[in-house]
């Protein structure tokens, strides 16, 4: 399994940069994990987008989605000029109901409910989706082949089944848009802070923690350190360009 990560900041990316938006790759499938605002503009950097033939979007807030836009009109053109056959295949969470239906109308993609705790296998890559804590309903996945496995918080408030699901994880991806100090905030706007990330990771001890949903305008040293002072495992925090087979 591969990641590439094409976005890490919310909610709006630093200039050049994108939000939310991961590649998973693994057998026959190359997935787009979330599109956030300029995931598109940022993706022909490290892949021919024409290649994805599965999309997930964890919940329908703009810096998880709102290029699905833009995607879908690239799909559109080569579709017209013949480059591409057929929709791709498309999950999104049922709710808000008028973006569910939107999307099921849109002939580019073959759209699929997220169904809690279901397992998908496509072509060598299992995923299975499990209810997060946010205002708007958002999953958190967990990708997994034979051999490799990577958990996606998405975004949530820190809830302990979580470190359960993420247990053992070859790649923990989990998002920490506050610092240690706004614990509180964080559980008010269904985030994690810094510190209740690392906590997870102590239970959840993944190969490697990638800290990601960062807020463009904090001091990465000040983030990585309050990580640091309780987790102490391999981590880092999520940049545009970083890969990583597993
Ligand atoms: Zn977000």
């Amino acid at each position: 399994m591969e990641l590439q990560i094409v976005g890490c900041w919310a909610p709006y990316p630093r200039t050049g940069e994108a939000c939310n938006g991961y590649l998973v790759k693994a057998g026959q499938t190359t997935c787009l994990l979330d599109c956030g605002h300029g995931v598109m503009s940022c993706l022909g950097k490290y892949i021919d987008p024409l290649e994805i033939n599965l999309v997930m979007i964890s919940h329908f807030h703009p810096d998880h989605y709102v290029d699905l836009y833009a995607l879908r009109h690239l799909f559109r053109a080569a579709r017209y000029q013949g480059k591409k056959v057929g929709p791709v295949d498309l999950f999104i969470p049922e709710h808000p109901q008028e973006q569910y239906q939107y999307w099921q109308a849109v002939p580019e993609f073959t759209v699929y409910p997220i169904h809690p705790s279901a397992r998908v296998a496509l072509s060598g890559l299992n995923i299975e989706f499990y209810p997060a804590s946010h205002p708007l309903p958002s999953y958190s996945l967990k990708f997994w082949t034979g051999n490799a496995s990577l958990y996606y918080s998405s975004d949530t408030s820190a809830r302990e089944e979580m470190w359960e699901q993420a247990e053992g994880a070859d790649i923990l991806l989990g998002e920490a848009s506050l610092l240690a100090q706004d614990g509180e905030l964080a559980y008010e706007l269904g985030h994690m802070t810094t510190e209740q990330l690392a906590r997870g990771a102590l239970k959840a001890r993944p190969g490697l923690l990638i800290a990601t949903h960062l807020w463009p305008g904090f001091d990465s040293t000040i983030l990585m350190q309050e990580i640091q002072s309780i987790y102490t495992g391999p981590a880092v925090l999520a940049y545009a360009g970083f890969s990583i087979s597993i």
